[in-house]
This record gives structure tokens, C-alpha cells and sequence, in this order.
């Protein structure tokens, strides 16, 4: 049987930016839930070390965000994980949020859904998922000791993921469509100095081949147009991040990539309901922005639920 549930805040997703929030909305008096499709812990569960976050010079992705996590239990902030949303309502007063086990209704949404990795588009990536393409290093780095792998892109992600992987494997390229790297001035030192990173520039990615797993793949020279073939046992894709939010369907307004646009309050397009994190148009997406839009916002939704009070008397 569903059980039907209401909360002041209901915050849609549990990575840095939805515990923040969770901490500031539940300090703020406001009963307060966060959602998660998934485990909680969010991307940076992934990370294998950070170190920018302030007070922490380095530590496990992992540990910090159990630290988030534990902080935002002190608080008593309800946590619901493994619920996929069903159905949305984020027009209505109250909000209404169904999953499978719950009916949730709530007075502001805090949306905390954060980005996933994008796809290459290329024949063979789909194919050979879990069979020599993968979007996780440290989740799978150890399946490739003494291999060749292939990191695309340029960013942080995919620089720092290259070095990651030279801890197993005997060789890894970094394949970007540029001469030049995005990734942190220092982050790129790391990869120049690392005599295990081979860089292919002004490359990108035309097919993925292989047997039963990856084999070799297809390269476009994007200056000189030439194709050629790179010998490798595995590609790891880090072209960048796609918002998490399929199940919206409209109902605020996103930029041209689905982020979502928000005013420096956070609030969305619709009244109370805000957006935080990765999920939303920012020009930085890091640990420390995604914690300090969760205060942002949640403050403002606790501002917002005091004029509902006042609409009511
Ligand atoms: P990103 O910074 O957007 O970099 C994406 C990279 O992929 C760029 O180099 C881009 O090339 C390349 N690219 C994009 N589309 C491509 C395509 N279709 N084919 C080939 N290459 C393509 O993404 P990210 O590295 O995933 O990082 C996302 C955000 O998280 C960033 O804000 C980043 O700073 C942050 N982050 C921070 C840390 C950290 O501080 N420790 C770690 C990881 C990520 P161009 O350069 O030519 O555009």
C-alpha cells in the first residue's frame, strides 16, 4: 500500500547540494525529507579524492559525503532512497511527489537531481558498455592492470580520471578535440608529468570496435580529417555532464541543455520549488558551490513557507 507522507521541504536528490539544504532547511525549522533515486552520497561517492574542498586538504569523495550525510541526521532531516518518481507535481499547492511506496505532498521542492555523464553518440559505445566502455574509473579502473585505455576529453573529469587509471593500467591516452586542456592548470602539470599519459589532440572519437570486448577504436583527426585506428582495451568517456531531469516534463523553465535557470535565490521559474547543484545553470559545478546553493536555497524556501503561513491567517 502507498503511504501517503507531507513535509514542509521535500528535496529531490541526496548529493552535497541536496544535504546542504536538507541542514539548512531542517536548522530552519522546516520538516524536511531528501529523495534519491539511488543511494544517497551523489557524484562526489564517486570521486576518488577531493582536494578543494575548504578544511579538507584531501579526502575520500566517499568520507566527505557521509560527513554531509551524518550532519543533515543530526538535524533529523527523513531520508527516502531508491525511490524513483513516478509522477510530479511541482504547479500545485500543495507538491506532489509519487514513488512506488509513497505519495509525498510538500510545501516547497528543492530539486538536487544533479548531472550524469554524456554519451560520445558513436557506433560500438552503447554495445560495449561493461565491455571495455565505461563513464566510471574508479569504479572500474582495476578491471584494466597492465591495459591500454582511452580517456576522452578534456575537462577536469577526464584528465583527472586518465591519471587515476595509469594506477593499473601500463598506458593511457587522453583523446581530446583540442590542443588544449580544460582542466585545472595544476591537474593538467599532474597529466603532463605522468610518463604514462600518452595526449592525442585535435582527435575525437568516430567508432568503437571489438570482439566480445573492446579491441581498438576509430579516430578523426579534426584538422587534417585523417582517420586512423588506436589500439586500446578500454574508453572511458568524460566529455562533460547532461542534467538530471527527465521527470520534470516541462513544468519550469531549462536552458537549451535541460539545466535548470534559477535567480540567485534559486527559486525556478515556478513558486517554490528551487534548484541547486549541478542540476542547474552555474558557471562552476564542485563540491563547495553545490553545498553553498543548498544554503541559498534552502534558506528562501524557508522564507517562502513563512509566507504561506501569512497568506493562511
Ligand atoms: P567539462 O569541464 O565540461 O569538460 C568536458 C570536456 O569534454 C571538454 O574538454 C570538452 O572539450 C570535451 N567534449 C565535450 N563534448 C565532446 C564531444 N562530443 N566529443 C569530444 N570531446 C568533447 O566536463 P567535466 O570534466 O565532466 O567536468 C564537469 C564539471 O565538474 C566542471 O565544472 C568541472 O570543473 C567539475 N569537476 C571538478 C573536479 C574537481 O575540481 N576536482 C573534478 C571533476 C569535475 P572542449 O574543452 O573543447 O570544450
Amino acid at each position: 500500500m502507498t503511504e501517503e507522507l507531507e513535509f514542509d521541504t521535500i528535496i529531490l536528490g541526496g548529493g552535497p547540494a541536496g544535504f546542504s539544504a536538507g541542514i539548512y532547511a531542517a536548522r530552519g525549522a522546516a520538516k524536511t525529507a531528501i529523495i534519491d533515486i539511488n543511494m544517497l552520497g551523489g557524484q562526489p561517492s564517486n570521486y576518488l579524492e577531493l582536494e578543494n574542498y575548504p578544511g579538507y586538504p584531501q579526502i575520500g569523495g566517499f568520507d566527505l559525503m557521509e560527513k554531509f550525510e551524518e550532519h543533515s541526521d543530526k538535524f533529523g532531516v527523513q531520508k527516502f532512497s531508491m525511490q524513483e518518481i513516478e509522477e510530479i507535481n511541482l504547479t500545485t499547492n500543495p507538491k506532489t511527489i509519487k514513488t512506488k511506496e509513497y505519495n509525498f505532498r510538500a510545501k516547497t521542492v528543492i530539486i538536487a537531481t544533479g548531472a550524469s555523464p554524456m554519451k560520445l553518440g558513436v557506433k560500438g559505445e552503447s554495445e560495449f558498455i561493461g565491455r571495455g566502455v565505461s563513464y566510471c574509473a574508479i569504479c572500474d579502473g582495476a578491471f584494466y592492470k597492465d591495459k591500454i585505455v582511452a580517456v576522452v576529453g578534456g575537462g577536469n573529469s577526464a584528465v583527472e580520471e586518465a591519471i587515476y587509471l595509469t594506477k593499473f593500467a601500463e598506458k593511457v591516452y587522453i583523446i581530446h578535440r583540442r590542443n588544449e586542456l580544460r582542466a585545472d592548470k595544476i591537474v593538467q602539470e599532474r597529466a603532463f608529468k605522468n610518463p604514462k599519459i600518452e595526449f592525442v589532440w585535435d582527435s575525437v572519437v568516430k567508432e568503437i570496435n571489438g570482439k566480445s570486448t573492446v579491441n581498438r577504436i576509430t579516430l578523426e583527426n579534426v584538422k587534417t580529417k585523417e582517420i586512423s585506428e588506436l589500439i586500446t582495451d578500454g574508453v572511458f568517456p568524460y566529455i562533460g555532464i547532461t542534467p538530471n531531469t527527465n521527470y520534470i516534463n516541462g513544468q519550469i523553465a531549462q536552458d537549451s541543455k535541460g539545466f535548470i535557470i534559477t535567480d540567485e535565490t534559486m527559486k525556478t521559474s515556478v513558486d517554490g520549488v528551487y534548484a541547486i547543484g549541478d542540476v542547474r545553470t552555474t558557471p562552476l559545478r564542485q563540491v563547495i558551490t553545490a553545498a553553498s546553493d543548498g544554503a541559498i536555497g534552502a534558506v528562501y524556501a524557508v522564507k517562502y513557507i513563512e509566507t504561506l503561513k501569512e497568506i493562511h491567517v
